[in-house]
């Protein structure tokens, strides 16, 4: 493909407006051009309502820089869809489809690999390739769309990546969503997760919307997170909680901390009562995960979410335990994208 040609999806409407005027078209047509793309078109030919010659023209400039579904998996417990889709280089990311009783949300990737290095997560392990931009954002949304020929009524950031290790263009992916315009996702329905970048989540509290953060805690104090989030080494768990005050502060919203329970690592009770004192007087709510098996990580469930669970519960805190969804078909973070990766090595 030509690289010079620009992916659509990375456009601003005003920027589209300006480059339809550049070829000496109205202004309208840059309306038309948005609402077919927005409706879920990946191909020029298919705006019926616009001049065939424009639409020619439109593809020597612009392209659909859909995302291609080179996998699904659907799940036979709950309908839970896995995609494994590749983007225009062939890089590939991974997006899920939650069926839940309030509506269908999408979880995406926001970078090709990840650099946090989390020992338990799946992500991590092929290494990091590129970010995303927002356009590739904006086309995984669209690609599951098109797919289930759905409503999508609710976005999460917890595919491949690190939200905020990506930030501008996570940012513009939000924003977008958001517009009347496109999909019309209230932020309230949005989730940004993040492994503890504090610069991020205090840039995040300033944008102005309230989108709710979710932070992958882990651990009760910095000695265990340390041990299983390199991240750990950079900022502590004090200076992640000050930023969180700052954030439910600024926006009114509770933060959710995500908890994964692993076997002997961070699962004892002390742990819980060491966690819930800490996290008392927070405007928060902790979601109890129990760990998805990756192999060679070495880390395996615990048995011992119960009596975590009650633990926090008794401190005033409110705690869930994640449902988990797809358990069949490998839908945790980046399973299936290390799968993939593994495969193109063996073959090279
Ligand atoms: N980088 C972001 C978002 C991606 S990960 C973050 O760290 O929050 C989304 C969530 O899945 C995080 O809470 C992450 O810690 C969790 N996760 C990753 N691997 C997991 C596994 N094997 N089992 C359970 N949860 C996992």
């Amino acid at each position: 493909m030509d690289s010079a040609l620009i992916n659509i999806y990375d456009l601003e409407f005003e920027e589209l407006k300006n480059e339809i005027l550049k070829l000496g078209e109205p202004a309208f047509r840059a309306k038309q051009v948005w609402k077919w793309i927005y409706q879920g078109t990946t191909r020029f030919d298919d705006m019926t309502d616009l001049p065939k010659a424009f639409r020619e023209r439109l593809k020597g400039v612009f392209y659909i820089g859909g995302a291609g579904i080179v996998n699904k998996f659907v799940s036979q417990k709950d309908g839970t869809r896995k995609y494994l889709l590749a983007l225009y280089d062939g890089k590939v990311v991974e997006c899920v489809l939650m069926k839940y009783h309030y509506g269908n949300s999408v979880c995406i990737s926001t970078q090709v690999g990840c650099r946090m290095g989390c020992r338990f997560c799946a992500s991590s392990q092929p290494g990091f390739d590129r970010n995303l931009s927002t356009g590739e954002m904006i086309a995984q949304v669209m690609a599951i769309r098109n797919d289930t020929e759905e409503k999508i009524s609710h976005i999460v950031l917890m595919g491949i990546g690190e939200p905020f290790d990506n930030y501008d263009n996570v940012v513009r992916f939000l924003r977008r969503m958001n517009s009347q315009n496109t999909l019309n996702i209230s932020y309230r329905k949005m989730t940004v997760s993040t492994c503890g970048l504090v610069p991020g989540i205090i840039k995040f509290s300033e944008e102005g919307f309230p989108v709710n953060l979710s932070v992958s805690l882990h651990a009760p104090n910095d000695e265990i997170r340390m041990k299983i989030m390199p991240i750990a080494k950079r900022y502590s768990i004090d200076n992640i909680l000050s930023a969180c005050n700052i954030y439910t502060q600024k926006t009114g919203r509770r933060v959710t901390f995500e908890y994964t329970l692993i076997k002997d690592v961070n699962d004892r009770n002390e742990h819980a009562e060491e966690l819930a004192r800490k996290l008392s007087g927070l405007l928060c709510h902790i979601n109890l995960i129990p760990v998805n098996s990756v192999e060679e990580t070495g880390y395996t469930k615990s048995e011992r979410v119960e009596s975590f669970r009650r633990i926090i519960e008794k401190y005033g805190i409110p705690v869930t335990v994640r449902r988990e969804l797809g358990s069949d078909i490998a839908a945790s973070c980046g399973q299936l994208r290390k799968r993939s990766v593994e495969r193109d090595r063996m073959v090279d």
